[in-house]
This record gives C-alpha cells, sequence and structure tokens, in this order.
C-alpha cells in the first residue's frame, strides 16, 4: 500500500518470467527442499503438532543494492550499542515512557516489573541483548524528508515537528489556513518524489533505506533468514544460475544468535545449568525455534535447552537460596524469550508472576525487562528526536550514521507537539502509519484509516501511539510461492523488509561482546500493509546483491 504506479522497480537477478514448465518443476521441487530443509511452519487452518506446511517463499532471490546492505551490517554494533545503553538509562526509559504508561495497559504491566525490580535491585546485572533492526528501502529522498522540505522552505524547527499547528489554527481563518496547510503538504510530497528522481537521475529505484522498528524481544528468523537462502540457491542453480551464487551474502544468523546465548551461559558459569525458551501456548512458527534448540545440542553437546510458557514456569519455577530460578531440579542459566511481548500471552495473573519471578532471578534474560521497554515505539520515536542520540553515542559521526536511518516519528501525546502532530496526521493521513506499543504485527493502522482510528480516542489515549513516516519501498518482481497457492505462481509486485541481527552482553559499565549477527528478508505483495511470514502476509525471502542498476541487466 505504500507503493503506487510510480513507484520504481528494482531490476530482477533473473530474466522473468520463466517458461511454464520449467517453472513449474522447479516450483514444486523448491517446495519440497524448503520442507526437507525446514523452511516450514505448523499449519493454523490444519494445525497438527505432527505435520508442517513449507513456509511461504518467493522463489528466486530479491535485489538489494550491495552498498546498503552494508552499511546495514556495518551499523548494527552501533545500534547494538546504542540500545543497550537506552536499556541502562532509568531516566531516559521512564520520561520516555511516562505518558504512554498512564493509558497502554501492558506496557504499564511491563514498567511496574521493571519499577519493582529497580527498587529492588537487579539481581543479574548482565543482559542479553538479541536485536533485530527492520528496515526498509525508501525510493523517495533521503534529504528531501518533509521535515528537511520544510525546513528547507524556511520554516523553523518547530514548524517542521508541526507545533505551529495550535497556533494557525486559532484565528478565524482556521479553515482557510488548513486548506492552505493541506495543499502545501501535498506539494512537499509530490516534490520530494520528484526532486529525488531528477538527482539521482531517472533509473535509481532507491536512495537510502529507514528503520522500520528495532526489535528487542523474540527477534524472530534466525534460522528461516539462513534456510531462505538455502532454498533460493537451490533454486538458482536449478534454473542454470550457479554463476550468480556469489551475490547471495553469507548468513550465519542461527549460529550468531544461538552463540549469543552459549556465551550468556559461559558467563552465568555453572557447568549443570540450562538454557530456558518462553514459548506461545501453541508454536506455529516452530522450526524457527527448534533450530535454534537443536543447534545448540549440536554445537554444544553439553547445554540442556527447555522449552516452557509463561504459565508452566508459574506452575513449576521458584527461587533458590541466592535467587538462582529452579524449574524442579533444573537451575536456568539464560532466559529467551520467544513470547511474552503481547497482552495474549498474559492469560491471567499468574504469567505476570511469571515474569517478574524470571526477571527477579539471577538468570541471564534475553531481554530483560529494561531491554525490553528500550524496544517499545515510544522509545524509537523518542531516539529520532534532534539532539537524542548525543546522550547514548559519544563519536559525532556515528551520531550522524545512525540519525540518518530514522525517517519522521512523531508524538502522539497530550501537548502542544503531539496535538500539532494528530493534526498533521488528520490533513495528510497517507503519508503516515499508526502504531501502538505492541509487537508481532497486525497492530498498526494506516493511511486513510488514520482519521477515524484517531478520533475515536481521548487525547489522553493518543499517547498510546506514535505517528511515523511511510516509506516507499522500491517493488520487485516475483513469484511468491505459497501452501495451497496456484501452480504456477503469477508474477506480482512486492516490496522487502530486511532484518540485521545485532548480539550484545553486558551490563550497566561494560559490554563484553558486541556484534552484528546474519540478517534475514521478508517481502510482502506491494498491495500489502504488513507482511508478517508467521502472520500469513509475507514470504521468505533473501538478498540479491546488486552493485548498480544497469550491471546483469540482460540475463
Ligand atoms: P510490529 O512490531 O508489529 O512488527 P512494525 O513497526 O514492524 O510492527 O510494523 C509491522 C509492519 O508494518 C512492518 O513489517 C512493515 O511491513 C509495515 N510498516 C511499519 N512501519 C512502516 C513504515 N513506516 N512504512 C512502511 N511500512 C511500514
Ligand atoms: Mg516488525
Amino acid at each position: 500500500m505504500s507503493s503506487d504506479a510510480n513507484t520504481p522497480v528494482l531490476r530482477n537477478c533473473i530474466q522473468l518470467p520463466l517458461p511454464e514448465e520449467e517453472l513449474l518443476e522447479v516450483t514444486a521441487k523448491a517446495k519440497d527442499y524448503a520442507i526437507m530443509h525446514g523452511a516450514a511452519m505448523r499449519s493454523k487452518t490444519a494445525f497438527s503438532p505432527d505435520s508442517l506446511n513449507f513456509a511461504p517463499f518467493v522463489l528466486v532471490p530479491s535485489s538489494f543494492p550491495r552498498k546498503e546492505f552494508e552499511k546495514a551490517v556495518a551499523l548494527q554494533p552501533i545500534i547494538n550499542r546504542l540500545m543497550h545503553n537506552v536499556a541502562h538509562d532509568e531516566e531516559f526509559i521512564t520520561t520516555t515512557l511516562a505518558e504512554t504508561i498512564k493509558v497502554d495497559e501492558f506496557t504499564a504491566g511491563l514498567f511496574n516489573i521493571y519499577r519493582k525490580v529497580l527498587a529492588h535491585g537487579f539481581t543479574q546485572k548482565i543482559s542479553l541483548g538479541m536485536l533485530r533492526s527492520d528496515l526498509m528501502l525508501e525510493s523517495g529522498c533521503p534529504e528531501l524528508s518533509p521535515r528537511a522540505l520544510r525546513l528547507e522552505a524556511g520554516e523553523d524547527a518547530e514548524a517542521a515537528e508541526g507545533k505551529e499547528a495550535g497556533t494557525a489554527a486559532a484565528g478565524t481563518g482556521r479553515k482557510e489556513e488548513a486548506e492552505r496547510k493541506e495543499h502545501r503538504e501535498k506539494q512537499l510530497c509530490q516534490a520530494t518524489r520528484e526532486r529525488e528522481r531528477r538527482a539521482t537521475g531517472a533509473q535509481s529505484a532507491y536512495c537510502c533505506w529507514k528503520q522500520v522498528e528495532i526489535n528487542t524481544i523474540a527477534s524472530g528468523f534466525g534460522h528461516l533468514g539462513p534456510a531462505s537462502k538455502t532454498i533460493q540457491r537451490f533454486v538458482l542453480s536449478e534454473l542454470g544460475h550457479a554463476d550468480k551464487l556469489h551475490n547471495m551474502p553469507d548468513n550465519k544468523a542461527l549460529a550468531g544468535l544461538c552463540d549469543g546465548m552459549v556465551r550468556a551461559w559461559e558467563i552465568y558459569a555453572k557447568p549443570k545449568a540450562v538454557i530456558l525458551f518462553i514459548i506461545e501456548d501453541v508454536s506455529y512458527n516452530i522450526c524457527d525455534q527448534r533450530f535454534h534448540e537443536f543447534y545448540i545440542r549440536e554445537t554444544y553437546p553439553h547445554i540442556k535447552v527447555l522449552r516452557r510458557t509463561l504459565t508452566e514456569v508459574h506452575r513449576e519455577g521458584k527461587l533458590g537460596l541466592s535467587k538462582e530460578l529452579l524449574l524442579g531440579s533444573l537451575e536456568v542459566a539464560v532466559i529467551y524469550f520467544r513470547a511474552g511481548y503481547e497482552p495474549g500471552h498474559y492469560h491471567s495473573q499468574a504469567e505476570w508472576d511469571a515474569r517478574y519471578l524470571m526477571e527477579t532471578s539471577l538468570a541471564i534474560k534475553c531481554p530483560s525487562i529494561h531491554y525490553h521497554l528500550a524496544g517499545t515505539k515510544k522509545v524509537q520515536q523518542a531516539l529520532a528526536q534532534p539532539a537524542v542520540l548525543e546522550r547514548f553515542i559519544n563519536d559525532p559521526e556515528e551520531i550522524k550514521a545512525v540519525g540518518k536511518i530514522f525517517t519522521g516519528l512523531y508524538s502522539l501525546d497530550d501537548n502542544e507537539a503531539g496535538n500539532a502532530s494528530y493534526e498533521m496526521a488528520l490533513r495528510t493521513p497517507e503519508r503516515f502509519v499508526l502504531k501502538p506499543q505492541r509487537e508481532g504485527g497486525g497492530n498498526n493502522v494506516y493511511g486513510v484509516d488514520i482519521p477515524d482510528a484517531l478520533k475515536r480516542m481521548s487525547r489522553v489515549e493518543r499517547s498510546a501511539w506514535i505517528l511515523m513516516d511511510l516509506i516507499h519501498p522500491p517493488l520487485t518482481k516475483g513469484y511468491m510461492v505459497r501452501p495451497g497457492g496456484d501452480m504456477p505462481p503469477q508474477i506480482v509486485d512486492m516490496v522487502s523488509e530486511l532484518g540485521i541481527f545485532g548480539v550484545v552482553i553486558g551490563d550497566a559499565e561494560h559490554i563484553m561482546h558486541n556484534y552484528q549477527a546474519g540478517h534475514m528478508l521478508r517481502t510482502k505483495l506491494s498491495t500489502a500493509n504488513e507482511g508478517g511470514v508467521a502472520a500469513g502476509m509475507g514470504a521468505l525471502d533473501s538478498p540479491y546483491l546488486i552493485d548498480s542498476d544497469d550491471e546483469d541487466e540482460n540475463n
């Protein structure tokens, strides 16, 4: 939905369409290959713990500019450090979430645990962060964001935040002023696209990338990311394009993430202690989780992984004399949350109690509660404000590099700036996405649906949400293969979202490990708002790195 008839298209890695017979044969083979290599999920419509469907996938890899990919990879350790520092800044987290927790019960529940832990002191000072920074290419413009355009037009920074709306709307010419503004904002939007095309040449399909969100809890696809590459490598080879495989970057996400858990386990330093995965009542994305478990057992045969729901931890868990977390007779060294990020995972007070019990234990948590809070959309919005990064990053070059990844993010708090963002969203909703403090997909409100959603909220309720500029990724064209889908599949217009994994381990004073740990690419129909694979809208994909728009054109 963030694309239109003018959206540029990235060139394909191979020439499409494929002859029908070849397409049918390779698709059937690729489906089997996917199932047999664990690129699979439990069916939501015909669930059985005894069977798997292949996960939807894109047949050949989607193109992604090499330079932008490498930039994202290089930036990840800086983002890791940023998030680590944010998580340990009590004042920042508390002020940033102050308004939100007045109205958002779920975030308030998490914050309440944080408050209690702060009051008693952290039993375990070390945290394990396994982050995923999600990003999309922007086919609009780097410097010519609506904000920058306003600044360029001579309006001041406050106006760029929309703060002028209150005064403008106050007088008798309120309606005219609003119309004038609306017209100007439309012009600014068009100008953004136009100027970018002119500046970079008509063929350029992108200019930079922007962060969609940063995940600090249950950052999935450590297995499915690399597995997607495996399927597409097979397909390209089957189609006679083995010469192109070198453009598919290495992806060691599974190893990187699991090794992170094991580094934390080593720091805990009790040879008999286990790693605990916190899981949903029913895990559809079972392969992704299990492959983490299997990797650990295969690579480190002496380490045991347990899987428990929050409800089970409440039933079985207790603290020992040194506050170690005990499940029966087993001591837990590391807790990896693959659940606990949405209200539906907390059926009753029992699950909240279990979360608190774990938080107060000696186990190293991924994430610990402050890391979880640092990953909220509200914190992301606060980080994107001018001068805030300086609080967490020292190096001016790094501040500049991180500052560039944010697109416009606006507070909807009940104050002058928030109310101005509200007016701006009502005037030009098609420019925005509205986000609550939720994870896991399906919670956002897009474009023209925003005014109704906002009008249903009280001023105070709005502070549970943030407003964000829509990113307009370029299109790719390809075949999306789904269980029960058309055979042969049709060529469709798609857009991709790249996730870069990062691992960071440390306490408030020291970072002991900090590295980038592979990537994942999810691709959705260009008409879809969201592209969660587990949620059913997206498909597994992996990047095919291209150096310029003209190279390889006649393949
Ligand atoms: P969640 O925590 O639910 O995953 P996200 O912020 O990642 O929330 O949003 C879900 C999806 O919505 C993203 O994966 C992306 O497809 C789409 N989306 C989110 N923000 C934007 C944006 N600013 N521009 C375009 N699409 C977006
Ligand atoms: Mg997301």
